[in-house]
Order: structure tokens, then C-alpha cells, then sequence
């Protein structure tokens, strides 16, 4: 399969790796937002969250929150944003899934993308669509 991340799984592209079991693999993101921004994937090609089976999702979030602290320990991050877009229209460039773990610093100049109101009944109409009951 023509995907960098397989490659990166395979061995054919190196990669800084700073975890790995039989289904997950996490190294250092090439561009780095910031120093230490790491990249969680499932070693399994899936495209997005939305094709990922269930347990692999749950062990990349474990997984995560145990690099996560790691990298807040080493490089010393006040906070850490937990990202992952899915489909270009988002973002994504690279179609294997994949979480980001971006250090956060004091005054680092990164930015949230920015918010609007809802128009009137807006939130409302979306809110019965969006619903979803456990029952
Ligand atoms: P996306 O925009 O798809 O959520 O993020 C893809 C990320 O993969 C980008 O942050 C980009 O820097 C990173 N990336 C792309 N190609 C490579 C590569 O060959 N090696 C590594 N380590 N990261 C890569
Ligand atoms: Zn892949």
C-alpha cells in the first residue's frame, strides 16, 4: 500500500520512534509544532476514526495519555493538545489515522481556530439531529 505511514509501520521509512506494542506504533511528527510533538497510530491501515475498530481506539487513547505525560515530564510542557483530524476537508493530509500530541508552552503563539455563534434556534435544531440515546 502506498501509504507513508504503513511505510513508517514497515520499517521502509525511518521514523523516531518513541513507542511501540503489536498494534500501536507513536514517533516524533517530521515538522513538529512544537519540540516532542508526537504521532499515535494503529500499526492496521485504517483511514479515519470513523473505519477504526472500537478497542483499537480505546488502547490508542490509553497509549496516548502515558506518552502524553511522558512528554510533558521531558520537555517540560505546561499543557498538550490531543488532536486528530479526519478527511481533507479537515486537515488531514496523511489518510492512516492518527492522533497528535503537540506540547503546549507559555506564550508558545499558537492560536485555536476561532469560534461563532449560533444564529437563532440554531443550536437548538442541531442539537435534536445530532442526539444520540443509549437506550
Ligand atoms: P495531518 O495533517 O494528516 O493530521 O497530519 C499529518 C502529519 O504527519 C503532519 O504533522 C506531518 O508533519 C506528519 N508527517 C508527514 N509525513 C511524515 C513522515 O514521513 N514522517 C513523520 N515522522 N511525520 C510525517
Ligand atoms: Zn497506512
Amino acid at each position: 500500500m502506498d501509504c507513508i505511514f504503513c511505510k513508517i509501520v514497515s520499517g521502509e521509512i525511518p521514523s523516531y520512534k518513541v513507542y511501540e506494542d503489536d498494534d500501536i506504533l507513536a514517533f516524533l511528527d517530521i515538522i513538529p509544532v512544537n519540540p516532542g510533538h508526537t504521532l499515535v497510530i494503529p500499526k492496521k491501515h485504517y483511514e479515519t476514526i470513523l473505519d477504526t475498530p472500537d478497542d483499537v481506539l480505546k488502547n490508542i487513547l490509553v497509549v496516548s495519555k502515558r506518552i502524553a505525560q511522558k512528554i510533558m515530564e521531558v520537555t517540560g510542557a505546561e499543557g498538550f493538545n490531543f488532536n486528530q483530524n479526519n478527511f481533507s476537508v479537515s486537515g488531514q493530509v496523511v489518510p492512516h489515522v492518527h492522533f497528535h500530541i503537540i506540547p503546549r508552552f507559555e506564550n508558545d503563539g499558537l492560536k485555536l481556530w476561532a469560534g461563532d455563534k449560533y444564529d437563532d434556534g440554531q443550536a437548538e435544531i442541531l442539537t435534536k439531529k445530532i442526539r444520540i440515546y443509549n437506550d
